[in-house]
């Protein structure tokens, strides 16, 4: 089943009964009065749902938050997991690929996905136990997995893997390919400020001038989409993951409800449990030279589940410079020497990245707090 309709407050039918089930079923309470009906309980279960599984947290039910409601339903053994295209996508999938880490196989980054990693690791653990090594995760293999499975929290492999694949980053921005991402497109406009700038325009011509501040430094940037396109986040990550890129950074514009509020935001993927070690270092550089080169106030950098960083296997940030929604971030971002800092400062952290440096943490106050910053969309 797939959602067909965003749903929120208000709405009622049967696709609301059924979001109502999946959320009573992991643990959010909904008032039964609001059997069918989207109201306030049903409204604060989606929020804290998104909120502990870092989603952008709107109490909207859109095609994301359904999709996460879907895969959170999902307990290892549910089903038979194995190697299929479009993969398995799910709770159980991270589930496995959290026991086979800790185990010492090397399943990849816990994101959920099963694809040719967790494979591989399937099927080396299958051998290491004695089970015939076919790549079908169903009863055995679980419960295999399950005896083995050592007490207790430890750094798994997926931990391990990013500290290596971080040593062996080319030590400079020399060849380095960089994939850069405008985000929204041809007829997604994204946020729009009170004058008129859209996101995806300003995101775009960030993007060129970020691409051309790189090229400058000796790397080899990629632009994901052109004026006329508007390619979808599965696209992005897609040609990203084919491209090799050792770094992708995706932009867009913030925007609070406070219209008087300014500064800049960076995310990198992160859930219960799990972050990027590569895109936490990366966004904490980037927050830093926004603030040193570009003069842009800390909103800190934070870890979020956002489709883009999800979906592509490289250290990934999503950067929001400014916010539209400030009447005068918006005059700013309409003058070419200020979109122009902005990519110098990327740019720079970039670099740093690359030659291993880490942004001293007096530098970056939002990082600690926060919790609930969220990028727009
Ligand atoms: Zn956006």
């Amino acid at each position: 089943m797939s959602l067909m309709q965003t749903l929120s407050r208000g709405d009622r039918g049967g696709a609301v009964l059924d979001i109502q089930a999946r959320l009573g079923s992991l643990g959010h309470p909904i008032d039964p009065n609001e059997h069918g009906n989207f109201g306030p309980s049903t409204e604060v279960a989606v929020r804290t749902f998104q909120e502990r599984r870092h989603l952008i947290v709107d109490g909207i039910v859109d095609e994301h938050t359904w999709a996460e409601l879907v895969e959170a339903g999902y307990s290892l053994g549910d089903r038979v997991l194995y190697l299929r295209y479009p993969y398995f996508r799910g709770d159980d999938v991270r589930d496995l690929q959290a026991g086979l880490n800790l185990l010492g196989f090397d399943a990849g980054r816990e994101d959920g996905i099963f694809g040719g990693r967790t494979d591989r690791a399937v099927h080396d653990f299958q051998r290491n136990v004695g089970l015939p090594p076919d790549g079908i995760v169903g009863v055995t293999t679980v419960e295999g997995l399950r005896r083995l499975r050592p007490v207790g929290p430890g750094p798994g492999r997926a931990d391990v893997r990013e500290g290596e694949a971080l040593r062996r980053l080319s030590a400079s921005l020399q060849g380095a390919r960089i994939a850069v991402d405008a985000g929204h497109g041809a007829g997604d406009p994204g946020f729009l400020g009170a004058r008129g700038l859209s996101e995806a325009e300003v995101a775009l011509q960030i993007a060129e001038d970020l691409a051309v501040e790189l090229e400058s430094r000796g790397a080899v940037p990629f632009l994901l989409r052109t004026p006329s396109e508007n390619p979808s986040t599965g696209d992005r990550a897609a040609r990203a993951n084919e491209l090799g890129v050792e770094v992708l950074v995706a932009l867009h514009l913030g925007s609070d409800e406070d219209p008087a509020a300014a500064g800049a935001s960076s995310f990198y993927y992160g859930r219960e449990g799990w972050h990027s070690q590569g895109g936490k270092r990366l966004a904490e550089l980037i927050q830093h030279e926004l603030a040193e080169v570009a003069g842009r106030p800390d909103r800190g950098a934070h870890p979020k589940a956002l489709p883009i960083l999800r979906e592509t296997q490289m250290p990934a940030v999503h950067v929001e410079p400014s916010l539209l929604s400030n009447p005068e971030e918006e005059g700013r971002l309409r003058e070419e020497s200020f979109r122009r800092s902005v990519a110098r400062a990327i740019a720079g952290a970039v670099e740093r990245f690359f030659a291993g440096e880490v942004a001293t943490s007096d530098a970056t106050p939002g990082t600690e707090s926060a919790e609930s910053a969220q990028p727009a969309r």
